[in-house]
């Protein structure tokens, strides 16, 4: 049992508004309002619960709350005679010692780094003598989730009959991870994310306070990439503010500034991102994407924009009123107005999947620029095609079974023909070792995909076996051909990945640049980013990293991140701090390569592109077919049905 583990302090004079600002009563909490009437009124009618839990994901304010209710419990008022009561008073010893993590009948465990049954023994043990001093010995046990099953039931004895004088506060991210014989014998609380603009007005506040002139819709930025976790929320307010009082413009923290430290995109370029994907316009997608990229916007963040804008549109094709919410920026909401109604609903549908899939494997690629730059040639080409309606209906038209690929624009401007074999690029062909050549030629200049005229220019009849043509074929699957099933994209959000259980399939990161990737797989984004841009890694080995934070490091970087590692991997990890200099950040380091690959990047393999425009394609063969054997399609080269 100990105290909370202190956080690596070197000596910052500065303290982060996460700290400075943390509420000290109930009044204080943002965006939890069922909790604190509730508890609120407990207090004041004495019906306390032994044990309470809460839950919410990640700096809601969970351990803020317990320590409020622990200063609750405890007060005894500025006179020394007060009782429980729901406005702590701030002053006495025991509210003064609990604010400053010392007072000796309050405990504050972490059960990511103490897991076992031995732990919970020692804190069990505790609960049979009374306080030192307070009213309530009370004991805070944070990520109660992590404790094994042994420690749990040893938990659970004691939660049977609890003494009087004890009561407990669980915090969890995973309530659903808790057994129910524990979960039944404590109250709960849901506490709820925090709403953007609940957010983004709390944020206002503080920076009133901080006499910081920072604009209203920059506040939103930051609390919209917060989601819903207040600490992420005024970590990132930290950070505008330490970037803006080193800026040029000091003293005044605008939106673009904002949007450039979070990475974000340019939004006007954003929708002429959208457009000129929406309208096959390849080369200019290219070069708006690295001119963001150049930016400094992520080439991620720049998908999942374009994703944001594709369901925005969506919701304004079905409900055009959409467009009118004035928290939209004016030239925005025409643009989007517009855009809807150009756009047919499966076009929308299609890319918003391709994007969906797009942004998961740029978050995967070693390379999320190329990654990026492949997803929009690959959603270009998609949005040529026609929607799958219209293929449906042209194919019962014409009888015919298998039917041709509508070909993609023969030539996407500024695209460079090709190298012959470029593997590894990010982008998965199937069959890749099928040694496919490069079309000499234009690809193919089929028929043009919107005519409802019959595709395909095989005689009826013509067992697709038999098709064929000079030069290169690439097989279909048998499925409706490249049509993607187009869901209604309700379903806004990509999955959040589920924090794996510890064991046995908990990741393993071998390398620091693996713990980033585990960051990001986790969602972390905040924490992502101080790992790249923050951290001068000393040394390294599974288990144990010891490194120098930047200067814009949170000071309780190595703690958090030695609890994540633990939680997530199931093994200990030890982070600390040093002073020694350590290696340039992965975000320095990246930006030198980053430079070098650019050039390269330009140059896509175009087969493949058009490889990925068609899902379910698959280059099953390649084969040159005799002439005499050919139909009149001999320049193309044709996507044919196969079996199997
Ligand atoms: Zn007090």
């Amino acid at each position: 049992m100990n105290q909370q583990v202190p956080s690596p302090d070197p000596a910052t004079p500065y303290r982060v508004l996460a700290r400075k600002y943390r509420p000290l009563t109930f009044s204080g909490l943002i965006g939890q309002d069922i909790m604190v009437r509730t508890l609120t009124n407990a207090i004041e009618t004495d019906r306390l619960a032994h044990a309470y839990l809460l839950t919410g994901v990640r700096g809601v304010g969970k351990t803020t709350t317990a320590r409020i209710i622990a200063r609750a419990l405890n007060c005894i008022g500025a006179d020394g005679n007060g009782g429980p009561t729901p406005d702590p008073c701030g002053a006495c010893e025991h509210c003064v010692a609990i604010t400053e993590d010392r007072h000796m009948d309050v405990l504050e465990m972490d059960a990511a780094s103490r897991t076992g049954i031995d732990d919970i023994r020692d804190l069990i043990a505790g609960t049979s003598y009374r306080p030192v001093s307070a009213r309530y010995k009370v004991y805070i046990v944070d990520e109660v989730h992590m404790l094994s099953g042994a420690a749990f039931n040893a938990l659970l004895k004691t939660l049977e009959e609890p003494p009087e004088h004890v009561k407990f506060i669980f915090a969890t991210t995973e309530a659903r991870k808790i057994p129910v014989t524990v979960l039944s014998r404590c109250q709960r609380f849901d506490l709820r994310r925090v709403g953007e603009e609940t957010l983004a007005s709390y944020l206002a506040d503080i920076a009133a306070k901080e006499e910081a002139d920072i604009g209203q819709r920059a506040l939103a930025l930051i609390a919209r990439a917060a989601d819903g976790s207040v600490r992420d929320a005024l970590s990132l307010l930290d950070q505008a503010l330490a970037h803006g009082a080193a800026g040029e413009t000091e003293g005044r923290y605008d939106e673009d500034q904002v949007r450039a430290m979070l990475g974000l995109a340019d939004r006007t370029r954003i929708f002429d991102l959208f457009e000129a994907v929406m309208k096959g316009e390849v080369k200019q997608a290219l070069e708006i994407l690295e001119e963001q990229h150049d930016a400094g916007a992520d080439a991620t963040i720049v998908l999942s924009d374009l994703l944001e804008v594709t369901h925005w549109l969506t919701r304004v094709k079905i409900a055009p009123e959409v467009a009118d919410d004035i928290s939209v920026p004016e030239a925005e909401r025409v643009r989007g107005k517009k855009l809807a109604e150009s756009l047919a609903m499966p076009v929308l549908a299609r890319a918003w999947q391709m994007l969906l899939k797009g942004l998961a494997e740029a978050q995967q690629a070693p390379n999320p620029l190329q990654a990026a730059e492949m997803v929009l040639v690959r959603t270009a080409y998609a949005a040529e095609l026609p929607a799958p309606a219209e293929i449906i209906k042209s194919l019962q038209r014409t009888g015919e079974a298998p039917m041709q690929t509508p070909a993609p624009k023969p030539d996407a401007p500024g695209l460079a023909p090709p190298p012959s074999s470029t593997a590894g690029d990010g982008v998965k062909a199937a069959g890749e070792d099928a040694g496919l050549a490069p079309p000499s030629e234009p690809v193919a200049t089929g028929p043009s995909p919107v005519e409802p005229k019959p595709v395909g220019p095989k005689p009826v009849g013509n067992a697709p076996s038999a098709l064929g043509s000079p030069g290169v074929s690439l097989a279909l699957s048998p499925e409706p051909p490249p049509v993607p099933e187009a869901p209604v994209p309700e379903t806004a959000e990509p999955e959040p990945a589920a924090d794996a259980p510890p064991r046995p399939d908990a990741p393993r990161p071998g390398s620091f640049a693996e713990v980033v990737e585990l960051f990001a797989a986790k969602r972390e984004a905040v924490l992502q980013g101080h790992l790249l841009s923050e951290v001068h890694l000393v040394r390294f080995e599974p288990g144990r990293i010891e490194f120098r934070p930047g200067a814009h490091a949170p000071r309780d970087l190595a703690n958090r991140m030695g609890e994540l590692l633990s939680r997530w991997t199931g093994e200990r990890w030890v982070v600390s701090v040093s002073a020694e200099t350590g290696a340039p950040s992965l975000a320095e380091q990246a930006e030198s390569l980053m430079r070098k690959r650019r050039k390269e990047a330009a140059r896509h393999p175009l087969v493949r592109a058009a490889l990925e425009t068609f899902p379910g394609a698959k280059i099953t063969e390649v084969r040159d077919i005799a002439p005499a054997d050919g139909d009149g399609d001999a320049d193309s080269g044709t996507p044919e049905g196969e079996d199997g």
